[in-house]
């Protein structure tokens, strides 16, 4: 096991306002880079100003990064960060703006980077600090070393790099009450997809699997309550959270298995969000588990308080709005894709391509 996260997380209510001093310590000027509506709606971007200001920073806004953010987006973003002189960047969002905020520090710094040395980490210069303030409760990529990026060909891309890790991230609960239910849902059974699959991942160990049952034990009630089409309370929005968090530390030391990375296809193909999308596999993971390895399967379900019933009634309301039909010749031209798939290797138990065209069976059959 090779275990190192060296993110300085603040956590809890007004973790922004009392910890404001460690933005200053990243620099006297700041990029933010958020969307174009949550970090505003969340109230995280007015927050961010406020402390930017109180310490004397001076912060631009790069508001354009999009759901599935491009590659190109995140040059954009570098160049004004380097335009404008910035010492450090600040995401602010979900996932989407997150991971741009990784990839922008990348740009800033090596202004002639494109974007084949970037995913080549051809990268003359250290990024330029990352501090990150997540408005869902979901991917967990506050705490992760991983920036996913839609490339010029349209596939969703991971980058791995420890120095995508931000130095400072703050988990505040508060800007998450802006998202409704259906929000809620989406990014939050990405977490549990995050938690499961990494248990199952061969790359798993006793520290990772800590993360991933305390995170499914605090996952599973307030997104039962999200799938009756009801917002979960303060205190279950902070269990929210929390569970997210800690899906982010398990995957960062396992990296995630096949529903992830098929699901990546139907948010390129069908513009799936990516929560549903990673959770539209999750089910065949649980058959997969219980029928190679029984006595694990049984163990993983006791330890994260949960059952086998209960976690798949989740992921099928979780998953209810996904109406994709795929035709069989579809199928067959993008199978090869994952005959040498990091995520599928990744998979405890052998998972072949045929079991993956069975997987996808169920969408040709739909209509
Ligand atoms: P997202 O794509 O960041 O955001 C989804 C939507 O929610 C956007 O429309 C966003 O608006 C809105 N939003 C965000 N916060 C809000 C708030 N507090 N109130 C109201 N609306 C809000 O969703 P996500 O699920 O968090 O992130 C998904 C992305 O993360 C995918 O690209 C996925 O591949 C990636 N991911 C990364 C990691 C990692 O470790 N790096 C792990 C898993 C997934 P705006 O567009 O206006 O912001
Ligand atoms: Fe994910």
């Amino acid at each position: 096991m090779n275990c190192y996260m060296p993110v300085r997380l603040f956590t809890g209510a007004n973790c922004l306002i009392r910890n404001e001093e460690a933005l200053r310590s990243l620099g006297d000027r700041c990029l933010i880079v958020c969307g174009k509506s949550g970090a505003e709606s969340s109230g995280a971007l007015g927050e961010a100003k406020a402390a930017l200001s109180n310490r004397g920073v001076r912060f631009d806004v790069f508001d354009s990064v999009r759901e599935n953010p491009t590659v190109q987006s995140c040059i954009e973003a570098g160049r004004a960060a380097h335009a404008f002189g910035a010492r450090f960047i600040l995401g602010i969002g979900g996932g989407s703006a997150l991971d741009a905020a990784k990839a922008a520090s990348v740009f800033a710094a090596n202004s002639d980077l494109d974007e084949d040395g970037f995913y080549g980490k051809n990268w003359q210069n250290r990024p330029l600090p990352i501090a990150l303030i997540g408005t869902t409760a979901g991917t967990g990529s506050e705490v992760t070393m991983v920036s996913v990026l839609t490339d010029k060909l349209g596939r969703k891309r991971s980058i791995h790099d420890e120095r995508l890790y931000a130095a400072i991230a703050f988990s505040d609960s508060r800007y998450t009450l802006s998202l409704p239910v259906s929000l809620t849902l989406n990014t939050g059974i990405d977490a549990l997809s995050h938690c499961a699959e990494s248990y199952f991942s061969k790359k798993a160990s006793y520290i990772s699997r800590a993360y991933s049952l305390y995170g499914i034990r605090l996952l599973v009630p307030p997104l039962k309550c999200a799938a009756r089409g009801e917002l979960p309370d303060e205190s279950a929005r902070e269990d929210l959270c929390r569970g997210a968090i800690l899906g982010g530390l398990a995957i960062n030391l396992t990296g995630t298995c096949f529903p992830h990375n098929l699901g990546y296809y139907l948010t390129e193909r069908y513009k799936i969000p990516h929560g549903p999308a990673s959770a539209a596999f999750l089910s065949e993971l649980l058959d997969h588990i219980e029928a190679a390895f029984p006595g694990e399967a049984a163990k993983f379900y006791g330890c994260a308080g949960t059952d086998a019933c209960e976690l798949r009634e989740l992921i099928r309301a979780a998953t209810a709005g996904i109406n994709v039909f795929m035709e069989p010749d579809e199928l067959e031209a993008v199978l090869p894709r994952w005959s040498d798939n990091g995520s599928v290797k990744n998979t405890q138990g052998d998972v072949t391509l045929f079991d993956i065209k069975r997987y996808f069976t169920k969408f040709t059959l739909k209509r």
